[in-house]
């Protein structure tokens, strides 16, 4: 963490210096924000982060989330904390998912067996781990950086949308009536550039633009409760897959805290036009259910802190904004639950919701500050709407091979290897963008063949030079709305000399550490061989009010040969290579350190 760059502040570094003009209660606004859910507060914490932007975050309760909901947090949505400065919160609150174990019935007695109990996440898939921990914490961290950050960024909370209208042209084309819930017969009336539609499976934004969720209202009826009990089932403190032969399936997932646990429960089919709340479910039913599911070992519940009964269908809309309006470009967009819906089966919705909105935050602020041309706002859709396809027809086949009763050992032991085969889906990296605006080609993934084009930017460890301390590369690309160019070196050092330089000639913005990107630089020696006053002043920018230098662009490979960057992520040590991160860390281009034109090129495109 970066901070008395621009003088000397006690207290907590967090707290950033307010902003003399940020104002709660203007009705003219960069960006209105519908929705405190984990998209909306993700896409608030971002644009506060980035700050200078106008923005506000509207939502119909009367105060935050304390209560269930969503609970997985998967490691990409770590990585993602981590680039906002809250994982260590999480990671110390939350329970780790180390190992998953599967229950099935015995074939020649059909008592209940654990089958297999396995790694839950691969071995470097991601330097985070996969946690557990409540949706309503998570946005306490998020509501806690916004409130530190230097527009004092608070959720307008009491406000419900009744309506969205959108003007052809205007400096504020879109117009957003609430109701004031606190003030009885009052309305709240606000003109936006941008409005992004975080308002949750029935948004209200989303009929605005006359768009449906398609896809199949899923007809299986779930319970999930959250509960306090006494067990003799001997892997309460593990994820399991259960798997009975007569009384259904269950999930048990173990939260944080070391006592309480999750029980998701298969329920009935619903029939006709039967809804959720149709049927009688109560937590005495659940708990009946799950005592049968987990017999003959005892459930004693002695709390049940959260209860819901719900059926949740894979839908997603077909366009996640309004491009086809007639007017400039897309003003009106939509994130999570109010594009997309999952089962909780794969544990998706929190963070494919939150994955959306960390796509389309830097983008919204780079146009906002005249960064990029408004033609990036269109590859949110494109990119994300693509992704929710890919990853309901997932969460389809994890569904129906969970609710497929096991008629034999091999059927049973599918949905196991589907669940291991796709733990790379629910860790959330296997994203993978298409070739675009924002992602180039593969013409030279062979210089770094394991930071693949199009893929989040796969960390690995480092020794920062200047200060000798040892980190993981990711913790250099926060969320800040700057893209990154990492230069990798070849084995000389000379080409990485000769890129920085040439890359110090480009005009702005383009040109590194003066526009929209900063350079960080990863040499092959032991940081101890390295002479950091030989180094270009390039790679040592000055910064903040007194021109102060920042030292923290500079690293070397671990010291352990097993953790070596340039091993683990295939880097081509004879070459070197040039690696580009886009501000929300996904890989946007590989290419030689020769080739800093191409760089030039690619960055102009977008860049105004
Ligand atoms: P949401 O979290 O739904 O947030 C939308 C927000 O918008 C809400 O705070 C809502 O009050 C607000 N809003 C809606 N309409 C308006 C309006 N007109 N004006 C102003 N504000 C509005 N996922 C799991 O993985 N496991 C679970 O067990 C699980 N249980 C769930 C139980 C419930 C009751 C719900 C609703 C969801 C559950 N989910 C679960 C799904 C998960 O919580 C969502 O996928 C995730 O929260 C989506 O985030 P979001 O920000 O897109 O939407």
């Amino acid at each position: 963490m970066q901070y008395h760059f621009d003088g000397f502040c006690p207290g907590d570094p967090a707290l950033q210096t307010k902003t003399p003009k940020a104002d709660s209660q203007s009705s003219k606004l960069d960006v209105a924000i519908v929705g405190c859910g984990p998209a909306g507060l993700t896409l608030a914490a971002q644009i506060a982060l980035i700050g200078g932007l106008n923005v506000r975050i509207f939502e119909q309760k009367s105060g935050p989330l304390k209560l269930g909901q969503a609970d997985g947090v998967a490691c990409r949505s770590m990585e993602m904390f981590e680039a906002f400065g809250f994982v260590e919160r999480v990671a110390k609150e939350s329970y780790w998912v180390n190992e998953t174990s599967f229950w099935r019935p015995d074939p020649s007695s059909n008592a209940l067996k654990r089958a297999e109990r396995i790694q839950d996440v691969e071995d470097d898939l991601s330097h985070q781990p996969h946690t557990i921990l409540s949706q309503a914490r998570i946005h306490d961290f998020y509501l806690d950086l916004m409130e530190k950050s230097a527009g004092r960024l608070v959720p307008d909370y009491d406000r419900a949308l009744l309506a969205v209208e959108r003007a052809p042209e205007g400096d504020h084309p879109v117009k957003l009536t609430f109701e004031c819930l606190d003030q009885p017969g009052m309305q709240e009336v606000v003109h936006a550039k941008y409005v992004v539609g975080c308002d949750g499976a029935r948004s209200e934004v989303r009929r605005a633009l006359g768009y449906e969720l398609k896809g199949e209202a899923a007809r299986q009826l779930w319970g999930v409760m959250d509960v306090l009990a006494v067990t003799d089932f001997p892997d309460v403190r593990l994820k399991c897959a259960i798997q009975s032969a007569d009384a259904g399936s269950m999930l048990i997932i173990p939260r944080e805290g070391g006592a309480m646990i999750r029980v998701y429960i298969e329920l009935d089919v619903l029939r006709g036009t039967e809804r959720a709340g149709d049927r009688d479910v109560s937590p005495e039913l659940l708990i009946e259910k799950a005592r049968a599911v987990l017999s003959p070992y005892a459930f004693d519940v002695k709390d049940v802190v959260w209860w819901s009964a719900y059926e949740i269908g894979q839908r997603v809309c077909d366009q996640f904004d309004d491009r086809d309006f007639q007017g400039d470009g897309p003003r009106v967009f939509i994130a999570g639950d109010a594009c997309h819906t999952h089962s909780p089966k794969a544990g998706q919705g929190m963070n494919v919701s939150m994955a959306d909105a960390f796509n389309l935050g830097w983008k919204l602020a780079a146009v906002l500050k005249d960064q990029a041309k408004a033609d990036l706002l269109k590859t949110y859709s494109d990119e994300r709407q693509a992704k929710a396809k890919e990853l309901i027809d997932f969460d389809k086949d994890m569904a129906r091979l969970f609710s497929e009763k096991p008629k034999t050992p091999e059927d049973a032991a599918l949905f196991q290897q589907y669940f291991q085969k796709h733990g790379r889906y629910t860790a959330g990296v296997e994203t993978q963008y298409g070739p675009g605006l924002l992602i180039g080609d593969n013409q030279h993934q062979s210089l770094a063949s394991g930071q693949i084009v199009g893929k989040r930017f796969h960390s690995a460890p480092v020794v920062r030079l200047a200060d000798a301390k040892p980190m993981q590369l990711a913790e250099a690309l926060v969320a800040d709305g700057r893209w990154r160019l990492i230069l990798f070196a070849d084995a000389g050092g000379e080409a990485l000399l000769q890129a920085c330089s040439a890359l110090d000639d480009l005009d702005e913005p383009i040109r590194p550490n003066h526009g929209v990107c900063d350079v960080l630089a990863v040499f092959q020696q032991h940081h101890r061989d390295l002479d950091l006053s030989a180094m270009p002043a390039f790679l040592l920018p000055s910064k903040g009010r007194y021109g102060l230098t920042d030292y923290e662009r500079i690293f070397a490979p671990s010291l352990n040969s097993a953790t070596d960057i340039f091993a683990m992520r295939g880097l081509d040590r004879g070459r070197g290579v040039m690696v580009l991160v886009r501000p929300d860390q996904y890989v946007a281009q590989v290419l030689p350190l020769q080739a800093v034109s191409a760089y030039e090129r690619f960055m102009s495109k977008i860049c105004l």
